[in-house]
């Protein structure tokens, strides 16, 4: 019991402290998320780790309804292009959330959220996912 407390606080830290971490060309100013090693913009190396806006909004989104097996329990999937606070674009898939009240537009924000659990090293997978921002 008490070592399952601990990771639970554990895990409470390392979400509280996670950061979204992208990159920045010192060149041109564009920001990208996963980070790259080269712009694509203007083909320049020289990319910064910059820290990214947690929150933005979805400019599209598609609906995943075939998954692969051992991913049925998300189901339906939705994925969307999100751009963040800072211009920044980002896909990613959303959580919480019912496909029937995904909108375009939507104000979201990042959360870990977990992916996969392995049953025989007892690791657990966390993924950054994105989630409505509900509102009042
Ligand atoms: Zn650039």
């Amino acid at each position: 019991m008490a070592q399952n407390l601990s990771l639970a606080r554990f895990w409470r830290e390392r979400i509280r402290r996670y950061r979204l971490l992208g990159v920045e060309c010192k060149k041109c100013g564009k920001r990208y998320y996963p980070p790259k090693a080269v712009c694509p913009a203007c083909g320049s190396r020289e990319l910064v780790d910059v820290e990214l806006p947690k929150t933005g909004k979805l400019l599209t989104y598609t609906v995943i309804y075939t998954v692969p097996s051992g991913f049925k329990e998300y189901a339906p999937l939705v994925v969307g292009l999100i751009e963040l606070d800072d211009g920044t674009k980002i896909f990613s898939s959303l959580t919480d959330v019912d496909p029937e009240n995904v909108k375009t537009g939507m104000r979201v924000e990042a959360v870990l959220r977990r992916v996969l659990e392995d049953g025989e090293t007892g690791i657990i997978h966390y993924a950054l996912k994105f989630r409505p921002i509900l509102k009042g």
